[in-house]
């Protein structure tokens, strides 16, 4: 099943009295519970690709088809629902709210959305039952990245799209938010969808869409992914 295609979609802004496409002519399917990376140079076009397929941006042209719904028809406030009903985001500086401990920043979730799932068993999920009362101060660099997997998580959303989630680890605690990222894939089918510059990412993900000057330049497909452990 298709959870979201993209029909021709393009993003430009006026830049003096010209159009800068920031993306354009991109065509793509994506199904659910995959594990989906962006890959491309900086500047490329990823981050515009992800905020399109969250409802964080607005398509300038062609159709962003969500289970069968083009989300380019709908008003704000349709889209506002559309986030807060389908999609969670990591970001890489985790933006956790410092007054709050590890468990309040995911219970936070519950105030927020409707239909969310128990904070105590999303951190469980992500290996933080030793860390509710932590302050992210107080946590590494890759318990925080968890503890903001855990809260995206918490709203249970279809997509969960990631930007850059190990830029700010080591290699070794990055791969251990890149296996808990491919598990919520693979085993709660989420569809995981990841922006990265770093090429080596590509064999953990069942889809790797490559993107470069604002077109995709390919879209393949990983039939035996590897563990990122
Ligand atoms: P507006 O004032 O219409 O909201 P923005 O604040 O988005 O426009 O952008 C102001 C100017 O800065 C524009 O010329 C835009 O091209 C440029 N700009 C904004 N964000 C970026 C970005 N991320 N990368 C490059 N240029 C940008
Ligand atoms: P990446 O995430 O691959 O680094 P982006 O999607 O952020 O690339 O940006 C793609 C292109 O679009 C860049 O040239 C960037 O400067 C431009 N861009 C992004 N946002 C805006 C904006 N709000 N206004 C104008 N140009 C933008």
């Amino acid at each position: 099943e298709p959870i979201i295609e993209f029909k021709e979609v393009a993003k430009s802004y006026q830049r003096g009295d010209r159009i800068f496409y920031a993306l354009r002519h991109v065509n793509l399917t994506i199904h659910e519970g995959e594990m989906v990376v962006i890959l491309g140079p900086s500047g490329a076009g990823k981050s515009t690709l992800l905020n399109l397929l969250g409802g964080m941006d607005t398509a300038t042209e062609g159709s962003i088809i969500f289970e069968g719904v083009d989300i380019t028809k709908y008003n704000d406030n349709q889209l506002t629902q559309y986030r807060a009903k389908n999609v969670g985001v990591v970001f890489q500086f985790y933006n956790l709210i410092p007054t709050l401990t590890a468990y309040e920043n995911v219970a936070l979730m519950k105030e927020i959305e409707e239909n969310t799932l128990d904070p105590k068993k999303c951190m469980e999920a992500v290996g933080l039952g030793e860390h509710f009362h932590q302050f992210p101060a107080q946590m590494s660099g890759g318990e925080q990245q968890r503890t903001s997997i855990a809260r995206a998580l918490a709203k249970n959303p279809k997509l969960l799209l990631c930007d850059e989630p190990t830029g700010a680890l080591d290699t070794e605690t990055g791969r251990g938010v890149l296996e808990l990222l491919q598990k919520m894939s693979s085993e709660s089918r989420h569809t995981v969808i990841m922006v990265t510059h770093n090429s080596s990412f590509a064999d953990i993900a069942n889809k790797v869409i490559r993107v470069k000057n604002g077109t995709v330049e390919s879209i393949t497909i990983n039939q035996k992914p590897i563990n990122a452990n």
